[in-house]
């Protein structure tokens, strides 16, 4: 009788997913498997956030097994030593597992699959989370692509894959006799107290809001994923592409159904992007550490630690950069425009290192997630691939002005200007006596000259000089 393991890592669901699947059609008992890693547990890269949606993703996902007649199985510990373990305890054939394209990730599983292949048990992994993984799309010269535009070209010309069936019920239960530890009952038994709002998580949530957004959100797609305040401008379908709890299988087999033109479009290449950055990492993993372009390594970035404190708790005068810092310190969610103004702000205007913003951000979010938030990083401070050229600056007062005309997302979030009128929200330092009375911080920067030290700044990089303050 055939047994194999079916270990989850971000792919928390029962449709939709290959290993799963094959895991389920090949045995005759399926042991489906989560390890809490306490290497990732007590990472100063993950926060409550995080765990907290993992938290309830699994929850979800054991009540969506049960349904089905299955058991999942919660094992805490070194994933390698826990699989050999279970495989001896289950007596498996086989461990099957979605990949997963982080540098950790790459290197635990090869040791998983050393010290499988040891035990005498056969690991197998299949790919999952994306369309295309690895060097599977690649330019004329047989080289990865590093520029999106033809990146995305080639990637549209594949063909789509279809979404796999749900498993079927379980044919044969696993023996009582094999322990499972009980999920927690709240993220602070891991280690992580959540503060945050708490983001709807689960397999049935993230169904929910691809209904939502195909219904209300993507026709409109291509003007209002640019406004904060609108609701449903975007489909915050990031936690649940971040620990799958849907696939982009099921995402583009639903769109061709979807009224909605250039929307349609262009949420998917915002997909697609996506992708290109799961690529990035996986084909340069040097960028984990630092620049894609060694070159910027040599930026000597020259803010200080009270401004960048400034930044992280939303203190910087900036309403639109303050107003976004603190919606994410409160809920662990960025709207995309408002993740490219701060991240811009940090680097350009206050002159701070793009990896202490990033490793702030993936702290913080609920959709944190290495290669995404390492691309966004690298795109806004001119370091990346096709990256906004370093000479690109917004300016944080026009951004606001511009995608938060009324003010709305500045007044939710800084109510020391819930009284000020459209017309001065974003400039709240031309009425001195206004900011007396609210409290509100004056400008820690003068964004005109801070634009100059940054370019002053990358020139000498580029040129291999020190200095340029
Ligand atoms: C500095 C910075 C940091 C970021 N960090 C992360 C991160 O940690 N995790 C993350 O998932 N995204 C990150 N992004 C990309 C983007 O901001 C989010 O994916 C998006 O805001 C999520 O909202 P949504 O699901 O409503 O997106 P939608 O606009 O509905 O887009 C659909 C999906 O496409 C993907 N996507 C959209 N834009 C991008 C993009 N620019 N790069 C990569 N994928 C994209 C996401 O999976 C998203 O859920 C970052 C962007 C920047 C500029």
């Amino acid at each position: 009788m055939k047994t194999i393991i079916h270990w989850f890592r971000r792919d928390l669901r029962v449709s939709d997913n290959t290993a799963l699947h094959e895991a389920w059609e090949r045995s005759e008992t399926l042991v489906p498997v989560f390890i809490w890693d306490d290497a990732i547990l007590r990472s100063p890269d993950v926060g409550p956030a995080r765990v907290a949606f993992l938290l309830r993703s699994l929850e979800a996902l054991s009540k969506n097994l049960e349904s089905l007649g299955h058991r999942l199985i919660v094992r805490r510990g070194e994933p390698a030593e826990q699989l050999v373990l279970l495989a001896r305890q289950v007596v498996a054939s086989g461990v099957f597992t979605n990949r997963d394209y982080e540098p950790y990730a790459v290197r635990r599983d090869r040791k998983v699959a050393e010290a499988l292949y040891a035990a005498g048990v056969p690991f197998e992994s299949f790919k999952d989370s994306v369309v295309a993984e690895g060097r599977e799309v690649l330019t004329g010269a047989k080289q990865p692509y590093t520029v999106f535009t033809p990146y995305s070209k080639a990637w549209r010309s594949r063909p789509m894959p279809v979404p796999i069936p749900r498993i079927g019920a379980a044919k044969r239960p696993i023996p009582t006799a094999i322990e499972s530890l009980s999920l927690p009952s709240d993220p602070s038994d891991l280690g992580h107290v959540v503060s945050q709002d708490l983001f709807p998580a689960g397999e049935h949530a993230a169904q929910q809001a691809l209904k939502a957004f195909l219904v209300d959100g993507v026709a409109g797609y291509d003007t209002g994923r640019n406004i904060p305040s609108l609701p449903s401008g975007t489909s915050r379908l990031s936690p649940h592409l971040r620990f799958g709890t849907v696939n982009i299988r099921t995402i583009l087999s639903k769109l061709p159904s979807v009224a909605g033109g250039a929307g349609v479009r262009t949420w998917e290449t915002e997909l697609i992007w996506r992708e290109f950055y799961i690529q990035i990492l996986a084909n340069f993993p040097h960028v984990a550490e630092g620049c894609f372009r060694p070159e910027y390594d040599r930026l000597e970035w020259s803010g200080t630690d009270e401004q960048f404190q400034a930044w992280c708790t939303g203190h910087t005068g900036f309403p639109i950069v303050d107003a976004a810092m603190r919606c994410l310190n409160a809920t662990g969610w960025m709207h995309n425009r408002l993740r490219m103004i701060v991240s811009m702000f940090l680097t350009k205007d206050l002159l701070i290192s793009w990896q202490r913003g990033e490793r702030y951000f993936m702290r913080q979010l609920v959709d944190g997630d290495l290669a995404a938030n390492n691309g966004g990083w690298q795109w806004s401070a001119g370091t990346g691939t096709d990256a906004a050229p370093y000479f690109r600056i917004f300016n944080p007062v026009s951004q606001g002005e511009k995608f938060d005309p009324a003010g709305s997302f500045v007044r939710q979030w800084v109510p020391e200007l819930r009284d000020v009128p459209a017309d001065r929200v974003h400039r709240p330092w031309e009425n001195p006596l206004l900011l007396g009375r609210s409290g509100y911080p004056a400008p820690i920067v003068d964004h005109a000259h801070q634009r100059e030290r940054c370019l002053a700044m990358f020139k000498a990089a580029r040129s291999g000089m020190a200095g340029g303050s």
